[in-house]
């Protein structure tokens, strides 16, 4: 791939990107000596040579609208545009945070519906669209867990189970709210250790923290035994429900057992996920947990429609009331697709997960050989014991178009590889990557080396991916990439 125009190297002194028009109105007199800089040391370019630097800068960019990106845990599906123009009506997007709440009826309306419906999806009795992330919402319902205990003066319970297959956020966030953590093990199957489970499941416990269909991507069919077990200790039981795809309109979290469950609307309900944000994850909670509900709700008296605090909020998540775009596009993606739409956007999503596990279990480790839900785990053991790793795989589908789909996670399989192909990929997509993935699976017999040193055609190779997240390098600096 040609390197992109590197704004050092075009700088010439002199050239400048805008022409400004003569001065027609008197000069403002500038700012104090001290505040003004005599040096700023910036490229010089023309517009020209400025726009496709920019142009060429995006074209390095991989994401869902350029290829196939089956992140697993991840939902990177596509998202159709209309529900971006929709969030984008001015309507929506000239109102302020804070303006009285009878000037903007028509969006509290739209958040009133948007609570319903998700209300409705899960099966629950209340929604708060407060959190602006999944782990925003897992730490607002591990709070209403604490309150609720609380409230029923049960300072007791101070463990959260986690499984040992949890997305990380979990421990995380309940280590945030206080709580101590104990990880449950799974069985041999991919499913909740019952035996052990029930040896930990006492009056010490506040909640299971449990995500379902688990990171493995299975669906565990013990869940309404979870959930007494849990219930007859006096424990609540706390969803994860970050990725929807497989039980969207099928199946709903309040019929299975728990008492909350935050979901992402930036994985399932049409908002790319990744990036950074921004992200929504509202919580659903059964009716006895409504008291404690993250401030503010929308209610709607008599017709008029107006932000409320619950009695025992456990409070506020951020300044205003969640990310208002992202709830635009969910409100638009089940408006449109309706109840039979969401469903198929399971079967789809479960189909293609099933196809691509069917079709490629000959070549690569299958862990837990079992019906998978919207992702399928696999482990690159076989590969590994000829000398890839799992690492080296994923570099590979680099060169060949591919976005790797997640690696060595969830942590209980070794050489994780872990594939959400979506609903929303074509067969052809789909046996393009079998092939893709059989290819490389012939070149670890064959040609080591081209994995060991892959990628190959991409515009950087290996990076160093932990000090890229902790020091990102995201500004041109004149000393670090002038010459000389
Ligand atoms: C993505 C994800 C989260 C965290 O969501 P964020 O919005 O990134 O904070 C939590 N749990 C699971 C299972 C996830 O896939």
């Amino acid at each position: 791939m040609k390197q992109p125009y590197l704004l050092p190297d075009i700088s010439q002194p002199g050239k400048i990107g805008c022409s400004l028009p003569a001065l027609d109105v008197p000069p403002a007199a500038l700012p104090p000596e001290e505040l003004l800089r005599t040096e700023l040391e910036l490229p010089e370019v023309s517009e020209m040579e400025l726009v496709r630097y920019f142009t060429a800068l995006s074209r390095l960019n991989y994401g869902v609208d350029t290829g196939f990106y089956p992140l697993g845990s991840c939902t990177m599906k596509y998202n159709p545009k209309w529900h971006e123009d929709i969030a984008k009506f001015p309507g929506f997007t000239s109102i302020h945070p804070y303006q009285a709440t009878e000037t903007a009826q028509g969006a509290l309306r739209l958040m009133f519906d948007l609570q319903a419906l998700l209300t409705e999806i899960t099966g629950m009795g209340v929604t708060s669209l407060a959190p602006m992330a999944g782990a925003q919402g897992e730490l607002a319902s591990l709070l209403m867990v604490k309150a609720y205990h609380h409230s029923r003066s049960n300072m007791m319970r101070r463990k959260i189970l986690v499984p040992d297959t949890a997305h990380g956020t979990n421990p995380a966030t309940a280590s945030m709210c206080g709580f101590e953590i104990n990880t449950v093990p799974s069985d041999s199957e991919g499913n909740l250790d019952m035996k052990r489970l029930e040896s930990m499941m006492n009056e010490q416990v506040a909640a299971l923290s449990l995500t379902i269909p688990s990171t493995l991507g299975l669906f565990d069919p013990q869940i309404i035994t979870i959930g007494q077990l849990v219930h007859d200790k006096g424990g609540l039981l706390y969803g994860d429900g970050a990725n929807l795809n497989s039980l969207l309109g099928k199946v709903k979290f309040g019929d299975l057992g728990f008492d909350c469950v935050q979901l992402n609307l930036h994985k399932t309900f049409s908002t790319p996920h990744g990036g950074g944000g921004p992200g929504s994850g509202p919580i659903c909670a059964k009716p006895y947990l409504a008291d404690f509900m993250p401030t503010p709700l929308v209610v709607n008296k008599a017709g008029k429609y107006s932000f409320t605090s619950p009695p025992k909020s456990i409070g506020r998540l951020g300044a205003a009331y969640g990310n208002f775009g992202v709830m635009v596009k969910a409100y638009a993606y089940i408006r449109s697709l309706g109840a039979a739409g969401l469903k198929e956007v399971s079967e789809g999503a479960v189909t293609s997960a099933n196809y691509l596990k069917e079709k490629l279990k000959a070549d690569y480790h299958l862990p837990y050989n079992r019906t998978c839900m919207h992702e399928v785990v696999f482990s690159g053991k076989r590969q590994k014991a000829k000398g890839a790793a799992i690492l080296d795989i994923a570099k590979r589908l680099l060169d060949y178009g591919f976005h790797p789909p997640t690696i060595y996670f969830p942590l209980v399989v070794e050489e994780a590889l872990m594939i959400e192909p979506t609903e929303t990929e074509s067969k052809k997509t789909l046996d393009a990557f079998i092939e893709t993935m059989k290819e490389i699976a012939r070149e670890v017999t064959e040609d080591l080396e081209a994995l060991h040193t892959a990628p190959h055609n991409t515009s950087v190779r290996r990076l160093d991916e932990v000090t890229a997240a902790r020091q990102p390098d995201l500004r041109w600096e004149v000393k670090s990439q002038r010459p000389g």
